[in-house]
């Protein structure tokens, strides 16, 4: 593909009805702050949320979506199956794109995709988060330095109960002394899968360029390339003459 992914970003956007502190950090949802963020970068960009009918990704959204952002925590339970099995077959079968970003490793849809329990160790303190870049020649990581730093985020720590990724780009240290492996990208069907650890929403992490600018090349990174149509089931013609 050469022209730009279009983008949407779902947020399930229930902490910034319920919780004053997370509407403060985020008047526009964390949606809107990841969608402007990615706006200023040139993307072409739609957001949805959870409340919305078929929370917002209908096959019309899904079919115009090259790249779909997953933020979610405290309703993972809401979001229906049969629009989880839809995302599913939009990436293994036509090839979107899916950044699945922090408290999202419990999404249904990140389960389904990694086939294990995704679990992890956790604390919310406020500490500093480094996020050490473990592949510099990834693309994900164009015009990064060596590390991203936060001042302020929730710790997540291994063990991550997920597959070895097909690709790892970032390993975080946390102050309180733990590391968790923070960019993972995944190849599934004829999609890809890029989880990105920071992102809790007390914090303004999606308002730091540097973490803009990784979600941009994710974006780029995991949009379609137009590959072969999947085909399976019996063939029972074999392609050369016996
Ligand atoms: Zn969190």
């Amino acid at each position: 593909m050469s022209a730009l992914p279009r983008v949407t970003v779902w947020n399930e956007g229930r902490h910034e009805k319920s919780h004053a502190e997370v509407a403060r950090v985020y008047p526009k949802g964390i949606h809107g702050t990841i969608a402007e963020g990615l706006a200023s970068h040139g993307l072409t960009v739609r957001t949805a949320t959870l409340d919305e009918p078929e929370h917002g990704l209908t096959q019309d959204v899904l079919a115009q979506t090259d790249v779909l952002f997953w933020w979610g925590h405290m309703a993972h339970g809401e979001v229906r199956d049969e629009i989880v099995e839809r995302v599913y077959e939009r990436v293994m079968e036509g090839g979107m794109g899916l950044i699945v970003l922090h408290s999202g490793h419990f999404s249904k849809i990140f389960k389904k995709l990694m086939g294990t329990g995704c679990n992890l160790k956790w604390r919310e303190i406020g500490e500093k988060e480094r996020l050490w870049v473990v592949n510099p020649g990834h693309p994900i990581v164009a015009g990064i330095g060596e590390y991203l730093e936060l001042e302020h985020e929730e710790m997540y720590g291994e063990h991550f109960d997920i597959p070895a990724p097909d690709e790892l780009v970032f390993v975080s240290w946390f102050q309180g002394g733990e590391v968790f492996r923070s960019g993972c990208c995944y190849y599934r069907g004829r999609g890809k899968v890029f989880y990105f650890r920071p992102g809790h929403e007390t914090y303004p992490t999606y308002y730091q360029p540097d973490v803009i600018k990784v979600l941009y090349n994710a974006a780029l990174w995991a949009a379609p390339v137009g590959g072969p149509e999947v085909k399976r089931g019996h063939f029972p013609q074999p392609m050369e003459k016996f």
